[in-house]
């Protein structure tokens, strides 16, 4: 038995990790690399490995970083089984539709560029649509949380409750080769206990070898009900000066968490009941409609809610914005509005045209929620720019800048220990998925156990 790491080694994002056993090979995710980009090219490198050796994908969850490589995977020749829950399915489909949308706009615009300056450079999308719809193909048994599926003579996947977005799951595998067995589990994205929606994460069987996420092992997580009650304070103070407040919008659980706040706020009368609120993203709408049909996921109160009529999802003065018209019409609201709109790092999307107008308002705010990398415009507003470009133009920042941190996807460190006290003492634990302080802040906490942090394609027998 073998275990290989091909992405998310020492970094956050790529996760790919592949194991062999018993003359079957199996993919745990394959998500895309992300962030500046000089990345394009670490996406459409080498695998590593040959993807039409591959006989199973197990996908632990639909962000980016772990299902966007699927696509070129089949497109090199992957004709394997992809397996996953039916939520994360749909998600993914979703996010691979809008990642070969956003591909297919980049090489056009590059296209166009390069003819411009009369260079006959042809740039392709890492995959298009297309390949997207080719990639669906492959998946194909559906796992439910806690029912182990049969892979292969010896060879067990039982999914089970990462907590972390819609259909997150980690991962046990049982192997058996040559009268060896092994118990293998993989965390995927952790997220948090106690958060409105989803299912708590669930704590995970012994095992023999533990592969990790430590996105978050070098921090506590923040606390979450401070957030919440910052996110209406901002709200309230922008409506009473009458201007609007613009939150760029993650479009996958960021966006859902908050239309949850937003409605349970109106319900308790902490906010206006005449507050408009508009999610302007397509892709967002697309997320939430695939929300209510997974109620499989939901928590108890959740559920409830649903049972007894109500959807948090909906609630008077919440407008979807699908179509680009009715997008534009929300630069009339001049104030008492509430936009949500993408992208959540504002690198592209319609938050942008919504900045524009709202930027140099000092009664309107801009309210960013979520992570901003370096290099983006979201971090540039963050870190007080005085003025900002949009579209080739500087437009002044008038308006008032909140960064909530509380809303975090992730587990913090006490909760990743915490996860893995309930492997008992496996001889190995890999860390992924994490930059290498965090990584190593995390590793040296750990007793009982090896620790290995992979270099990019490290192999280890198990
Ligand atoms: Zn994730």
């Amino acid at each position: 038995m073998k275990i290989a790491f091909h992405g998310a080694a020492q970094g956050v994002t790529g996760s790919c990790h592949l194991l062999d056993c018993g003359g079957k090979r199996i993919l745990v995710d394959c998500g895309m690399y992300q962030g500046g980009r000089e990345l394009v090219e670490d996406n459409a490198n080498d695998f590593g490995f040959d993807p039409a050796s591959v006989d199973y994908l197990l996908l632990t969850h639909a962000h980016l970083d772990h299902c966007g490589r699927i696509p070129l995977l089949t497109n090199r020749g992957f004709r394997g089984e992809i397996i996953t829950t039916a939520a994360s399915r749909e998600l993914a489909r979703l996010v691979m539709m809008d990642s070969a949308g956003l591909q297919e706009e980049e090489a056009r615009y590059r296209n166009r560029r390069a003819r411009r300056r009369g260079r006959a450079e042809e740039f392709q999308p890492l995959y298009t649509t297309l390949d997207t719809f080719n990639a669906m193909e492959n998946f194909g048994r559906k796992a439910r949380h806690g029912q182990p599926l049969q892979l292969a003579p010896g060879i067990r996947a039982t999914f089970f409750d990462a907590g972390h977005i819609l259909g997150s799951a980690s991962i046990l595998l049982e192997l058996e080769e040559d009268g060896d067995t092994r118990r293998v589990v993989f965390s995927g994205d952790l997220g948090l206990g106690g958060r409105p929606i989803l299912r708590d994460p669930v704590m995970p069987p012994q095992a023999d070898v533990v592969v990790m996420e430590t996105t978050y092992g070098d921090r506590p997580h923040k606390e979450l009900q401070p957030s919440v009650e910052e996110l209406y304070d901002a709200i309230n103070a922008t409506v009473k000066r009458g201007g609007n407040v613009v939150i760029p919008t993650f479009a996958l659980e960021r966006a859902q968490e908050i239309l949850y706040y937003l409605h349970a706020g109106k319900e308790q009368g902490i906010l206006p009941e005449f507050l408009q609120v508009f999610l302007d993203s397509p892709m967002a709408i697309s997320a939430t409609e695939i929300f209510k049909r997974h109620p499989e996921c939901y928590d108890a109160q959740t559920a409830d809610l649903f049972r007894t009529g109500q959807d948090p999802f909906l609630f008077r003065g919440l407008h979807f914005t699908r179509e680009t018209a009715e997008s534009m019409a929300i630069n009339q609201v001049a104030g008492g509005a509430v936009i949500m709109a993408g992208s959540g790092m504002c690198t592209g999307g319609r938050v942008r045209h919504h900045l524009k107008h709202n930027l140099g308002r000092e009664h309107s705010s801009v309210i960013f929620v979520g992570y901003a990398a370096q290099g983006t415009l979201a971090r540039r507003i963050v870190d007080g720019a005085r003025s900002v470009d949009i579209f080739g133009e500087e437009y002044a920042v008038r308006a008032q800048i909140y960064t909530i941190g509380g809303f975090s996807a992730h587990a913090g460190q006490a909760e990743l220990l915490a996860w893995h006290g309930h492997t008992g003492n496996p001889e190995v634990t890999f860390l992924v998925h994490g930059e290498r302080d965090s990584m190593a802040a995390f590793g040296s906490m750990l007793r009982n156990t090896r620790v290995e942090m992979p270099q990019l394609h490290q192999e280890f027998s198990l």
